[in-house]
């Protein structure tokens, strides 16, 4: 590369040979930038949640996955899987997060008295840093006792990888929530290095299918073979099955054909605003409460 330009500094008293990339600079400067414009984001107010409906193969909705929006006031629409990998390095995502469900659980307490929405569960999205965070299970509890939403409609989704960063602590900091009724899913599943026994050591409810296999259903045969294992998977361990990313009828079917029970993607619905989920529950069927 022409535009690369070496300097050498002089640290701890010997000479360092340093390259200086103007591309890699640049680089470093948006992300500083970003870093400084998600604290004003949280000043200012500038997140919002979307919801994306999770359905029954008889069409209710049985919850939806919250899914942070930012609305950047020069940028527009910032999609968080640009500004969440920033967040994690930091420790903006921990306040991030907490606005996360600490808004989920207000909607869930709001929801209490309407009939349509007060079974609806709400899946959060914990990040790795969040659930290493010494005091997460305390703040979790007191988000759920200070909004006084009902605990067993609070699911947190978390990954293969966010769960092995240290499984003794997941699973005891997930047992004490588990505990006090909070449910737990294992997002992008399939795409992780978790061992089917750490997988049983974990309090869980709920295994979702990763997007990337059920995208190649019908294309990628062997893909296929791995949605029916996780769903067998599931079923074996009495677990809760949810396929994300469902675009198709065709994946629809054979998920539906295989065991698959809960459904969520574009096919059904887009992750959309409070206001457009609340006009959608009231033109949908819901289920009976469920009451653990
Ligand atoms: P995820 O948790 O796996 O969420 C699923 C993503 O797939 C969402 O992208 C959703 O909009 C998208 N999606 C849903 N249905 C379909 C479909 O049928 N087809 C396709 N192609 N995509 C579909 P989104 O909202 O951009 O979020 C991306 C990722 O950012 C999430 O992946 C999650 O890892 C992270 N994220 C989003 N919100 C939060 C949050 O509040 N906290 C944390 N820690 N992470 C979040
Ligand atoms: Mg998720
Ligand atoms: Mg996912
Ligand atoms: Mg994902």
């Amino acid at each position: 590369q022409a535009d690369i330009a070496m300097y050498e500094v002089k640290a701890h008293g010997r000479n360092d040979l340093c390259f200086f990339d103007p591309q890699m600079q640049a680089t470093i400067n948006a992300r500083a930038q970003l870093e400084r414009d998600l604290h004003a984001a949280l000043k200012n107010n500038e997140f919002e949640l979307y919801y994306q409906p999770q359905y029954t193969l008889q069409g209710q909705v049985v919850g939806a996955e919250v899914l942070i929006r930012w609305h950047h006031p020069e940028r527009g629409m910032v999609s968080p899987i640009e500004f969440i990998s920033v967040a994690e390095e930091s420790e903006l995502i921990m306040h991030i997060g907490q606005w996360v469900l600490r808004t989920a659980c207000e909607q869930l307490a709001a929801w209490r008295t309407q009939p349509a929405a007060s079974a609806l569960q709400l899946s959060v999205n914990l990040s790795a840093r969040q659930l290493q965070q010494r005091e997460i299970v305390a703040q979790v509890l007191s988000i759920l006792e200070e909004t006084g939403a009902p605990t067993h409609l609070l699911k947190l989704e978390l990954t293969e990888s966010t769960v092995l960063v240290n499984v003794d602590e997941s699973i005891a900091k997930m047992g004490q929530l588990k505990a006090q009724g909070v449910h737990f899913s294992v997002d992008d599943f399939g795409t992780g290095h978790s061992s089917l026994a750490y997988l049983t050591q974990l309090p869980l409810d709920q295994l979702k299918i990763d997007q990337s296999f059920v995208r190649n259903i019908g294309l990628k045969p062997t893909d296929g073979v791995i949605v029916q294992t996780i769903i067998g998977m599931a079923r074996n361990l009495g677990l809760e099955v949810i396929a994300e990313g469902v675009e198709t009828q065709l994946q629809q079917e054979f998920l539906a054909e295989h065991g698959c029970t809960l459904y969520q993607g574009y096919l059904f619905c887009k992750p959309v605003p409070l206001t457009a989920f609340t006009t959608l529950l009231a033109q949908t069927q819901q289920p009976d409460a469920i009451t653990q």
